[in-house]
Protein backbone atom coordinates (compact mmCIF):
# COMPACT_ATOMS: atom_id res chain seq x y z
CA UNK A 1 0.00 0.00 0.00
CA UNK A 2 1.32 3.41 -1.25
CA UNK A 3 0.44 6.06 0.43
CA UNK A 4 1.23 10.21 -0.41
CA UNK A 5 1.48 12.37 2.44
CA UNK A 6 0.99 15.86 2.53
CA UNK A 7 2.14 18.48 5.50
CA UNK A 8 1.62 22.15 5.95
CA UNK A 9 0.51 22.65 9.62
CA UNK A 10 3.33 25.34 10.16
CA UNK A 11 6.31 26.23 8.19
CA UNK A 12 7.19 23.13 6.42
CA UNK A 13 5.83 22.14 3.23
CA UNK A 14 5.89 19.02 2.54
CA UNK A 15 5.37 15.54 0.62
CA UNK A 16 6.48 12.14 0.67
CA UNK A 17 5.31 8.73 -0.35
CA UNK A 18 5.25 5.77 2.30
CA UNK A 19 5.17 2.10 1.33
CA UNK A 20 2.92 -0.02 3.97
CA UNK A 21 3.43 2.59 6.63
CA UNK A 22 7.22 2.02 7.50
CA UNK A 23 9.11 2.43 4.29
CA UNK A 24 9.85 5.98 2.41
CA UNK A 25 10.50 6.04 -0.90
CA UNK A 26 10.15 9.76 -1.21
CA UNK A 27 10.92 12.75 1.53
CA UNK A 28 10.46 16.31 -0.22
CA UNK A 29 10.30 19.41 2.90
CA UNK A 30 10.87 22.92 1.92
CA UNK A 31 11.43 24.72 5.13
CA UNK A 32 10.28 28.46 5.45
CA UNK A 33 12.86 28.96 8.17
CA UNK A 34 14.62 31.66 6.47
CA UNK A 35 11.70 33.18 5.54
CA UNK A 36 10.69 33.56 8.99
CA UNK A 37 13.64 34.25 10.43
CA UNK A 38 13.72 38.14 10.87
CA UNK A 39 10.44 37.81 12.89
CA UNK A 40 12.36 35.54 15.23
CA UNK A 41 9.13 33.31 14.71
CA UNK A 42 6.65 31.71 12.33
CA UNK A 43 4.53 34.58 11.22
CA UNK A 44 1.35 32.90 9.87
CA UNK A 45 -0.11 34.89 6.40
CA UNK A 46 3.60 34.94 4.92
CA UNK A 47 3.72 31.08 5.95
CA UNK A 48 0.59 30.81 4.03
CA UNK A 49 1.42 32.48 1.23
CA UNK A 50 4.90 30.73 0.89
CA UNK A 51 2.53 26.92 0.82
CA UNK A 52 0.68 28.39 -1.67
CA UNK A 53 3.68 29.11 -3.75
CA UNK A 54 5.70 25.85 -3.40
CA UNK A 55 3.24 22.46 -2.59
CA UNK A 56 2.33 21.48 -6.02
CA UNK A 57 6.39 21.38 -7.14
CA UNK A 58 6.64 19.82 -3.62
CA UNK A 59 3.99 17.38 -4.44
CA UNK A 60 5.50 16.69 -7.82
CA UNK A 61 8.97 16.65 -6.69
CA UNK A 62 8.15 13.61 -4.06
CA UNK A 63 6.07 11.62 -6.52
CA UNK A 64 8.91 11.60 -8.94
CA UNK A 65 11.43 10.70 -6.73
CA UNK A 66 9.19 8.03 -5.45
CA UNK A 67 8.83 6.95 -9.87
CA UNK A 68 5.57 6.56 -9.39
CA UNK A 69 2.45 8.12 -10.32
CA UNK A 70 -0.86 8.95 -9.59
CA UNK A 71 -2.26 5.57 -10.80
CA UNK A 72 0.45 3.69 -8.33
CA UNK A 73 -1.24 5.45 -5.29
CA UNK A 74 -3.38 3.75 -2.66
CA UNK A 75 -4.64 6.77 -0.69
CA UNK A 76 -3.72 10.63 0.13
CA UNK A 77 -2.91 11.39 3.35
CA UNK A 78 -2.69 15.26 5.14
CA UNK A 79 -2.69 16.88 7.95
CA UNK A 80 -6.17 17.74 9.08
CA UNK A 81 -4.59 19.89 12.23
CA UNK A 82 -3.25 20.69 14.93
CA UNK A 83 -1.73 23.64 13.51
CA UNK A 84 -2.06 27.29 11.80
CA UNK A 85 -5.66 27.42 9.98
CA UNK A 86 -4.34 29.08 6.58
CA UNK A 87 -1.51 26.59 6.22
CA UNK A 88 -3.48 23.43 6.43
CA UNK A 89 -6.21 24.84 4.12
CA UNK A 90 -3.31 25.19 1.61
CA UNK A 91 -2.55 21.17 2.46
CA UNK A 92 -6.00 20.03 2.62
CA UNK A 93 -7.15 21.39 -0.73
CA UNK A 94 -4.32 19.98 -2.49
CA UNK A 95 -4.67 16.83 -1.07
CA UNK A 96 -8.38 17.06 -1.87
CA UNK A 97 -7.59 18.05 -5.96
CA UNK A 98 -5.40 15.00 -5.73
CA UNK A 99 -7.65 12.83 -4.16
CA UNK A 100 -10.64 13.58 -6.66
CA UNK A 101 -7.89 13.28 -10.00
CA UNK A 102 -6.58 10.13 -9.24
CA UNK A 103 -9.97 8.68 -7.93
CA UNK A 104 -8.56 8.07 -4.52
CA UNK A 105 -9.39 7.96 -0.85
CA UNK A 106 -8.40 10.54 1.31
CA UNK A 107 -7.21 10.25 4.66
CA UNK A 108 -7.33 13.32 7.29
CA UNK A 109 -4.53 12.75 9.60
CA UNK A 110 -3.17 14.48 13.43
CA UNK A 111 -0.23 16.42 13.07
CA UNK A 112 0.79 14.45 16.63
CA UNK A 113 -0.12 10.84 15.33
CA UNK A 114 2.01 12.11 12.59
CA UNK A 115 5.00 12.71 14.91
CA UNK A 116 3.96 9.34 16.81
CA UNK A 117 4.26 7.47 13.64
CA UNK A 118 7.35 8.77 12.48
CA UNK A 119 9.18 6.41 14.95
CA UNK A 120 7.57 3.40 12.80
CA UNK A 121 9.52 4.40 9.49
CA UNK A 122 12.82 2.65 8.82
CA UNK A 123 15.29 4.74 6.97
CA UNK A 124 15.00 2.35 3.84
CA UNK A 125 14.20 -1.67 3.07
CA UNK A 126 17.32 -2.68 4.21
CA UNK A 127 17.11 -1.02 7.74
CA UNK A 128 15.96 -4.02 10.05
CA UNK A 129 14.93 -1.40 12.83
CA UNK A 130 11.92 -3.69 14.60
CA UNK A 131 8.59 -2.55 14.62
CA UNK A 132 7.46 -0.75 18.26
CA UNK A 133 5.86 -2.92 20.76
CA UNK A 134 3.00 -2.37 22.48
CA UNK A 135 2.39 -1.38 25.58
CA UNK A 136 4.81 1.90 25.03
CA UNK A 137 5.14 4.99 26.73
CA UNK A 138 5.57 7.91 24.09
CA UNK A 139 7.36 11.02 25.03
CA UNK A 140 6.25 13.66 22.66
CA UNK A 141 8.35 16.74 22.73
CA UNK A 142 7.69 19.40 20.13
CA UNK A 143 7.82 22.96 19.62
CA UNK A 144 3.98 23.37 20.29
CA UNK A 145 3.12 19.67 22.87
CA UNK A 146 5.32 18.12 25.42
CA UNK A 147 2.79 14.91 26.11
CA UNK A 148 3.62 11.60 28.02
CA UNK A 149 1.06 9.08 26.64
CA UNK A 150 0.73 5.45 26.80
CA UNK A 151 -0.09 3.59 24.05
CA UNK A 152 -1.90 0.58 23.95
CA UNK A 153 -2.50 -0.74 20.78
CA UNK A 154 -2.60 1.14 17.12
CA UNK A 155 -3.72 4.15 17.45
CA UNK A 156 -5.25 3.62 20.73
CA UNK A 157 -4.17 6.44 23.53
CA UNK A 158 -3.98 7.60 26.84
CA UNK A 159 -2.59 10.50 27.99
CA UNK A 160 -0.55 10.50 31.39
CA UNK A 161 0.35 14.19 31.40
CA UNK A 162 1.80 17.06 29.66
CA UNK A 163 3.54 20.48 30.27
CA UNK A 164 1.78 22.74 32.35
CA UNK A 165 2.89 26.05 30.68
CA UNK A 166 5.56 26.23 28.03
CA UNK A 167 6.57 23.32 25.33
CA UNK A 168 10.01 21.62 25.53
CA UNK A 169 10.47 23.16 21.99
CA UNK A 170 9.28 26.41 22.96
CA UNK A 171 11.07 26.24 25.98
CA UNK A 172 14.23 25.77 23.73
CA UNK A 173 13.27 28.38 21.31
CA UNK A 174 12.68 30.96 24.46
CA UNK A 175 15.99 30.31 25.79
CA UNK A 176 17.55 30.73 22.72
CA UNK A 177 16.25 34.30 22.34
CA UNK A 178 17.59 35.57 25.87
CA UNK A 179 21.10 34.18 25.16
CA UNK A 180 20.95 35.75 21.78
CA UNK A 181 20.87 32.57 19.58
CA UNK A 182 19.13 32.24 16.40
CA UNK A 183 15.73 30.82 15.55
CA UNK A 184 15.16 27.82 15.77
CA UNK A 185 16.48 27.60 19.13
CA UNK A 186 16.53 23.63 19.86
CA UNK A 187 19.26 23.60 17.22
CA UNK A 188 21.12 26.53 17.92
CA UNK A 189 21.26 25.59 21.89
CA UNK A 190 22.39 22.31 21.39
CA UNK A 191 25.40 23.64 19.19
CA UNK A 192 26.25 26.01 21.61
CA UNK A 193 25.77 23.78 24.28
CA UNK A 194 28.63 21.03 22.67
CA UNK A 195 31.23 23.68 24.30
CA UNK A 196 29.57 24.38 27.52
CA UNK A 197 29.32 22.64 30.60
CA UNK A 198 26.46 21.56 31.92
CA UNK A 199 27.38 21.17 35.06
CA UNK A 200 28.75 24.97 35.43
CA UNK A 201 24.94 26.33 36.34
CA UNK A 202 22.76 24.22 38.45
CA UNK A 203 19.13 25.27 37.10
CA UNK A 204 15.93 24.17 38.49
CA UNK A 205 14.39 20.70 37.50
CA UNK A 206 10.88 20.49 38.26
CA UNK A 207 9.93 17.04 39.34
CA UNK A 208 6.16 17.85 39.69
CA UNK A 209 6.32 14.23 41.70
CA UNK A 210 2.89 12.31 41.63
CA UNK A 211 2.15 13.62 38.51
CA UNK A 212 3.07 13.12 34.74
CA UNK A 213 2.75 16.87 33.51
CA UNK A 214 6.15 19.04 33.06
CA UNK A 215 6.67 22.47 33.83
CA UNK A 216 9.64 24.43 32.15
CA UNK A 217 8.33 28.32 33.18
CA UNK A 218 10.52 28.16 35.95
CA UNK A 219 13.57 27.46 34.57
CA UNK A 220 13.23 30.03 31.83
CA UNK A 221 12.81 31.93 34.73
CA UNK A 222 16.09 31.18 36.00
CA UNK A 223 18.36 31.76 32.92
CA UNK A 224 16.70 34.83 32.39
CA UNK A 225 17.38 35.85 36.05
CA UNK A 226 21.41 34.34 35.43
CA UNK A 227 21.65 36.77 31.91
CA UNK A 228 20.25 39.24 33.71
CA UNK A 229 22.95 39.13 36.29
CA UNK A 230 25.75 39.44 33.87
CA UNK A 231 24.29 42.25 32.04
CA UNK A 232 24.38 44.23 35.63
CA UNK A 233 27.74 43.34 35.97
CA UNK A 234 28.25 44.43 32.22
CA UNK A 235 30.26 41.09 31.73
CA UNK A 236 29.96 38.89 28.86
CA UNK A 237 27.37 36.20 28.46
CA UNK A 238 28.76 32.42 28.96
CA UNK A 239 26.34 31.68 26.34
CA UNK A 240 27.95 27.86 25.87
CA UNK A 241 27.95 27.25 29.45
CA UNK A 242 24.21 28.40 29.92
CA UNK A 243 23.22 26.56 26.81
CA UNK A 244 25.05 23.28 27.87
CA UNK A 245 23.55 23.97 31.58
CA UNK A 246 19.66 24.78 30.20
CA UNK A 247 19.84 21.77 27.80
CA UNK A 248 20.70 19.03 30.80
CA UNK A 249 18.13 20.21 32.73
CA UNK A 250 15.42 19.81 30.46
CA UNK A 251 17.01 16.23 29.22
CA UNK A 252 17.35 15.36 33.13
CA UNK A 253 13.69 16.01 33.28
CA UNK A 254 12.02 14.45 30.62
CA UNK A 255 14.37 11.36 30.86
CA UNK A 256 13.65 10.90 34.30
CA UNK A 257 10.03 11.01 34.12
CA UNK A 258 9.80 8.82 30.97
CA UNK A 259 11.49 5.87 32.50
CA UNK A 260 9.46 6.10 36.05
CA UNK A 261 5.90 6.30 33.62
CA UNK A 262 7.34 3.29 31.31
CA UNK A 263 8.07 1.43 34.49
CA UNK A 264 4.98 2.00 36.73
CA UNK A 265 2.71 1.31 33.40
CA UNK A 266 4.75 -1.85 32.62
CA UNK A 267 5.44 -0.75 28.94
CA UNK A 268 7.49 -3.07 27.27
CA UNK A 269 9.35 -0.48 24.76
CA UNK A 270 9.63 3.81 25.23
CA UNK A 271 8.99 5.77 21.62
CA UNK A 272 10.29 9.22 21.36
CA UNK A 273 8.95 12.05 18.94
CA UNK A 274 9.08 15.41 17.71
CA UNK A 275 11.22 17.90 16.50
CA UNK A 276 13.05 18.22 20.53
CA UNK A 277 13.25 14.32 19.93
CA UNK A 278 16.06 15.15 17.53
CA UNK A 279 17.94 16.76 20.60
CA UNK A 280 21.47 14.51 20.91
CA UNK A 281 21.50 14.84 24.32
CA UNK A 282 18.21 13.90 24.94
CA UNK A 283 18.32 10.65 22.74
CA UNK A 284 21.81 9.83 24.14
CA UNK A 285 20.10 10.12 27.73
CA UNK A 286 17.52 7.33 25.98
CA UNK A 287 20.05 5.06 24.14
CA UNK A 288 22.27 5.21 27.44
CA UNK A 289 20.04 3.24 29.41
CA UNK A 290 19.14 -0.88 28.79
CA UNK A 291 16.25 -1.22 31.01
CA UNK A 292 13.71 -0.54 27.87
CA UNK A 293 14.36 -0.63 24.11
CA UNK A 294 14.01 3.04 22.91
CA UNK A 295 12.59 3.54 19.24
CA UNK A 296 13.33 7.67 18.42
CA UNK A 297 12.80 8.88 14.76
CA UNK A 298 15.72 8.85 12.26
CA UNK A 299 17.08 12.29 12.50
CA UNK A 300 15.34 13.58 9.54
CA UNK A 301 11.64 12.59 10.65
CA UNK A 302 12.16 14.24 14.24
CA UNK A 303 10.60 18.07 13.03
CA UNK A 304 7.70 18.31 10.31
CA UNK A 305 7.58 16.66 7.72
CA UNK A 306 5.17 14.13 5.32
CA UNK A 307 6.65 11.09 5.90
CA UNK A 308 5.02 10.86 8.91
CA UNK A 309 1.99 11.56 7.58
CA UNK A 310 1.88 9.01 5.23
CA UNK A 311 3.07 6.63 7.50
CA UNK A 312 -0.03 7.57 10.16
CA UNK A 313 -2.32 7.67 6.78
CA UNK A 314 -1.38 4.28 6.14
CA UNK A 315 -2.09 3.12 9.99
CA UNK A 316 -5.64 5.20 9.84
CA UNK A 317 -6.27 3.43 6.14
CA UNK A 318 -5.92 0.11 7.74
CA UNK A 319 -8.51 1.25 10.08
CA UNK A 320 -10.94 1.92 7.23
CA UNK A 321 -10.55 5.47 7.58
CA UNK A 322 -11.81 7.17 4.77
CA UNK A 323 -12.98 10.69 5.02
CA UNK A 324 -15.53 13.03 2.51
CA UNK A 325 -13.97 15.49 0.31
CA UNK A 326 -15.55 18.21 1.73
CA UNK A 327 -12.94 17.55 5.23
CA UNK A 328 -12.29 20.66 7.00
CA UNK A 329 -8.98 21.59 9.05
CA UNK A 330 -9.54 21.38 12.62
CA UNK A 331 -6.72 23.81 13.57
CA UNK A 332 -7.01 23.09 17.38
CA UNK A 333 -7.52 19.35 17.08
CA UNK A 334 -6.76 17.34 20.50
CA UNK A 335 -5.43 13.73 19.73
CA UNK A 336 -6.07 13.10 23.40
P1 LIG B 1 3.83 20.81 17.03
O1 LIG B 1 4.36 19.59 16.38
O2 LIG B 1 3.70 20.70 18.51
O3 LIG B 1 2.60 21.32 16.37
P2 LIG B 1 5.93 22.12 15.60
O4 LIG B 1 5.42 21.31 14.47
O5 LIG B 1 6.21 23.54 15.39
O6 LIG B 1 4.92 21.96 16.83
P3 LIG B 1 8.23 20.41 15.52
O7 LIG B 1 8.44 20.67 14.10
O8 LIG B 1 7.89 19.04 15.92
O9 LIG B 1 7.23 21.45 16.19
O10 LIG B 1 9.53 20.78 16.29
C1 LIG B 1 10.08 22.07 16.25
C2 LIG B 1 10.67 22.33 17.60
O11 LIG B 1 11.74 21.40 17.83
C3 LIG B 1 11.25 23.72 17.75
O12 LIG B 1 10.83 24.25 18.99
C4 LIG B 1 12.76 23.47 17.72
O13 LIG B 1 13.51 24.41 18.48
C5 LIG B 1 12.84 22.09 18.35
N1 LIG B 1 14.07 21.39 17.95
C6 LIG B 1 14.46 21.06 16.70
N2 LIG B 1 15.68 20.48 16.73
C7 LIG B 1 16.07 20.45 18.03
C8 LIG B 1 17.23 20.01 18.72
N3 LIG B 1 18.26 19.46 18.06
N4 LIG B 1 17.28 20.16 20.07
C9 LIG B 1 16.24 20.71 20.73
N5 LIG B 1 15.13 21.16 20.15
C10 LIG B 1 15.03 21.03 18.81
MG1 LIG C 1 8.67 23.98 11.69
FE1 LIG D 1 5.28 19.27 14.49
Amino acid sequence: IRVLGIETSCDETAAAVVEDGRIPLSNVVASQVELHKKYGGVFPEVASRQHIRTIYAVVDEALQKSHLSLRDLDAVAVTRGPGLAGSLVVGMNTAKGIALAGNLPLIGVNHLEGHLYAAWVRRDEHDDHPEPQFPLVALLVSGGHTELILITDHLQYKRLGGTLDDAAGEAFDKVARLLGLPYPGGPAIQNAALRGNPDAFSFPRARLDGTWNFSFSGLKTAVLRVVREFEEKQQSLPVEDLAASFQAAVVDVLFAKTLQAARMFKAREILLAGGVSANLALRAAFTGQNEFRVHIPDLSLCTDNAVMIAAAGYYRWLHEQRDPLDLDVLPTWQLL
